[in-house]
């Protein structure tokens, strides 16, 4: 169903396609799918200029480019080209750290690298960057390690999963980054009731749904996403 909808051939499916969705029901996380490489420039890291501040990071409307940390046995089984810098900062001794871009869900905005103090990102046509996109893949597959900061902080903020990626909001949004960070503080535990607005078309544009869930987890954890409710209500509730 979502292939053939992202294809703008969704007016051809059967009815019985979405027999068992009566109800409107769509998965979560399916942006993470799509990989739609539009940008035409994305962001390059310079590893020796990095100060690893994250703050690239926290800016990020798309949830593109993250910072990694990595144990020794982890860094031995990357790819090739998979540089890493001892991670700096109480708390992180012993550990390797990368900034990693997924340069086929990056919009090219240039926020990242507009923010960053030290012009540790450099962006660079797409095409020179491709090899970027299996370092990602790997990336993702890296334990996730967010205890090690307190998370209240921008830089420990980031070393937590954001349960909202790879939106369909426009490039440089300026409401993605505090969702984003919002799902980071308390993704896990989060349900939302969205009223029709901008956040409804980046945050359900089905069948792409950028709110997703740790799969990961024994104990499947993430968002809950209802949109269109009352035009005059926005609400997040946290469940206790
Ligand atoms: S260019 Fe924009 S979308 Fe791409 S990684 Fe940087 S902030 Fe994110
Ligand atoms: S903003 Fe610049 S210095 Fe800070 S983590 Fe990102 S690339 Fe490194």
């Amino acid at each position: 169903m979502v292939i053939p909808v992202d294809r703008q051939e969704g007016d051809s499916l059967p009815v019985s396609t979405f027999v068992g969705r009566e109800d409107g029901e769509f998965p979560s996380g399916t942006a993470a799918y799509e990989k739609r490489g539009v940008a035409s420039s994305v962001p390059s890291w310079h590893i020796d200029k990095c100060i690893q501040c994250n703050q690239c990071s926290f800016v990020c409307p798309h949830s593109a480019v993250r910072p990694v940390l990595l144990s020794d046995d982890e860094v031995k089984a990357a790819p090739a080209g998979f540089e890493t810098a001892a991670a700096k900062g109480k708390g992180l001794e012993g550990l390797n750290y990368r900034m990693q871009v997924s340069v086929l869900d990056c919009l090219g905005c240039g926020s990242c690298a507009n923010v960053c103090p030290v012009d540790a990102l450099e962006m660079k046509p797409l095409g020179e960057e491709e090899a970027q996109a299996a370092n990602w893949e790997y990336a993702m597959t890296v334990s996730e390690k967010s205890d090690k900061m307190d998370k209240n902080s921008v830089k420990g903020s980031q070393f937590c999963m954001p349960y909202f990626e790879f939106s369909g909001a426009c490039a440089g949004c300026g409401e993605t980054p505090y969702i984003k960070v919002i799902t980071q503080l308390y993704g896990d535990r989060m349900m939302i009731a969205n009223a029709t607005g901008c956040s409804s078309i980046w945050g359900a544009s089905a069948p792409s749904m950028p709110y997703c869930q740790d799969k990961t987890a024994e104990v499947l954890r993430g968002q809950t996403h209802c949109s269109r409710t009352m035009p005059s209500m926005v609400s997040v509730w946290l469940q206790a």
